[in-house]
């Protein structure tokens, strides 16, 4: 299975795309510049010692099975619109938060459809939209010596997407794939991502994920 990650050069994308390598997936990594994705590709493939490919988000859009649309809220959603008919038919899951620094600490943004992922669903007018790896804080994720063991909540409307999307997840080390209900529920999982970045900053913590026990 080939699993797409527009966005790939940035934060979250590193370590989706070392994770998913080393878990023995096809990984492409996007980028709005075709050579800076090369470029990262190449780096990212000396990290893991398997190879990742680097191209275009709209190439990347059009020849991959899955595509995580790891790129900031405040873009993502243009992007989406842009790549409206490569994303036909895919399973695209979206890790967006949408938040703003206040001088109170980080605040969930609301979106008028409820989540950045419910967005995401009416702007592809997809069942196929699975949300997933919000809380998953990326310095952490992309450093493969860290050992982690943090739980994702995973929503979706569309029972076959949400088992890809949860397996997917299952095999990258030290992440568990809970199954967190439909869509609507992405705006819960969502929000607890500005509630962890404030815990920490206040309690002078690293990063911080989620796990249920
Ligand atoms: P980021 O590193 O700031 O950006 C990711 C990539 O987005 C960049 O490398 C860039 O790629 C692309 N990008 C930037 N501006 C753009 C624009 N105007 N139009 C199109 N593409 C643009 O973001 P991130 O921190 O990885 O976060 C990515 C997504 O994951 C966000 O929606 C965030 O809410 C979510 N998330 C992040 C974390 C985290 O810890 N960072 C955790 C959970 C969820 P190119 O320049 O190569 O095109």
């Amino acid at each position: 299975m080939r699993v797409g990650v527009l966005g790939g050069t940035g934060n979250l994308g590193k370590g989706l795309a070392l994770r998913l390598a080393k878990a023995g997936y096809d990984v492409m990594i996007g980028s709005r510049d075709r050579k800076k994705a090369e470029e990262r590709a190449e780096e990212y493939s000396g990290i893991v010692g398997v190879r990742i490919r680097g191209d275009s988000n709209r190439r990347v859009s059009e020849v991959c099975d899955v595509v995580i649309i790891a790129i900031p809220w405040k873009n993502a959603f243009e992007v989406v619109e842009e790549l409206r008919e490569s994303l036909k038919g895919k399973i695209v899951v979206s890790p967006i938060v949408p938040m703003e620094k206040t001088e109170n600490g980080f605040v969930y943004v609301n979106l008028p459809e409820g989540s950045a992922a419910e967005k995401v669903a009416s702007i592809l007018g997809s069942r196929s939209v699975v949300s997933a790896y919000h809380n998953i804080p990326a310095r952490r994720f992309s450093d493969l010596n860290e050992r982690v063991e943090w739980d994702v909540a995973v929503c979706g409307d569309d029972d076959e997407s949400k088992r890809v999307v949860m397996e997917i997840t299952n095999s990258m080390d030290g992440l568990r794939a809970l199954d967190a209900g439909p869509l609507s529920n992405s705006r819960i999982v969502e929000s607890l991502t500005p509630l962890l970045i404030n815990i920490a900053l206040r309690n002078r913590m690293k990063e911080l994920s989620i796990k249920f026990v």
